[in-house]
């Protein structure tokens, strides 16, 4: 175990703990070692005075599919209650599709397609009926040349409207000094997260979605930036922080994961007291090294003694 010292979170006890999913506790359909028993320890400590909330980026499998997965892996009721306990990027992606009124081209799952994102694309397309976004998740079925290509091709022609917009808008200013607002365009290309890589179920390395978004952003330049939902999104982080409870201060939650950037960095950006990285799942030599400086609090082998640290940590007996 080595640790790093993080800045700001003090001697605080914890109170509350968000927990990554795959990488962390699982693996394709096979648990971490122990990591059944640390969750179940866990959900006895959060009976007493201990928030636990599951943190979870996947989006190649809808939630229901997860929960059995997680079900099939040992995670009884005991040690997850069920998918209240979990916060997923592709219900976040869900909610700000709707909210900001967007008809995605998806770059998502079928699975998805028809349930979690379901009441999203019935009422608007999954092809290029009409869309006025790209949507991206991991979709290793969906991500080919073709469908790729009109993702391309949508976002170059958007590019163009939103410019002739912003033209018009500046022509409309003409000499007056006073700028008029210009109302900026709406999120053209939305990852639900841009990890690059994840753990696969054959044990090896496979490519994220983020490899997708960024091959998006440097294809049609111009200042093309995805507007990120899930990890290492500060917006997500908040939106867990706000389900855990409004009384809690950031520096009392810790985030647990497989993920340097996703789950370290990102919780350590928005504010959160503590992150400790684990070596499964995605990690790979170096990553306890950090990123810009920014190091994970502590660095262990496994959810367990993440777990140990955690419950040592929070105040309890
Ligand atoms: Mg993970």
């Amino acid at each position: 175990m080595s640790a790093h010292k993080t800045p700001g979170h003090g001697n605080r006890p914890i109170r509350a703990a968000l927990i990554d999913v795959s990488g962390t506790i699982h693996v394709g359909r096979d648990a971490i070692p122990g990591a059944i028993s640390a969750c179940r320890r866990l959900r006895s400590e959060r009976g007493v005075d201990l928030r636990v909330l599951y943190l979870t980026n996947t989006s190649r499998m809808s939630s229901a599919e997860l929960l059995m997965t997680l079900r099939d892996a040992g995670f009884d009721d005991d040690a997850l209650p069920g998918l209240e306990s979990v916060m997923t990027s592709v219900g976040a992606t869900r909610r700000y599709l709707l909210d900001n009124e967007l008809r995605p081209f998806c770059l998502v799952g079928d699975d998805l397609l028809t349930s979690d994102l379901r009441d999203v694309v019935e009422t608007t397309s999954t092809s290029t009926m009409d869309p006025n976004c790209v949507l991206v998740g991991l979709a290793p079925e969906k991500l080919d040349y073709a469908n790729v290509n009109t993702a391309y091709r949508l976002l170059l022609k958007w590019k163009e409207e939103d410019d002739a917009v912003a033209a018009a808008a500046a022509s409309a200013s003409g000499g007056e000094r006073r700028p008029i607002p210009i109302v900026p365009p709406s999120p053209r290309l939305i990852a639900v997260h841009r990890s690059t890589r994840h753990r696969d179920d054959d044990g090896h390395l496979s490519l994220g979605p983020g490899a997708y978004v960024s091959l998006l952003e440097g294809a049609v330049g111009s200042g093309l930036s995805a507007r990120v939902i899930g990890k290492p999104s500060r917006d997500f982080y908040m939106a867990a922080l706000s389900c855990l409870g409004e009384d809690l201060d950031p520096s009392e939650v810790v985030m647990v994961g497989d993920d340097i950037v996703g789950d370290v960095i990102g919780a350590l950006d928005a504010g959160l007291g503590r992150a400790i990285l684990v070596r499964t799942g995605k990690y790979v030599t170096g990553d306890e090294l950090g990123r810009g400086g920014v190091v994970p609090t502590l660095t262990v082998d496994s959810i367990v003694e993440a777990v140990d640290y955690i419950c040592s940590n929070s105040g309890l007996k």
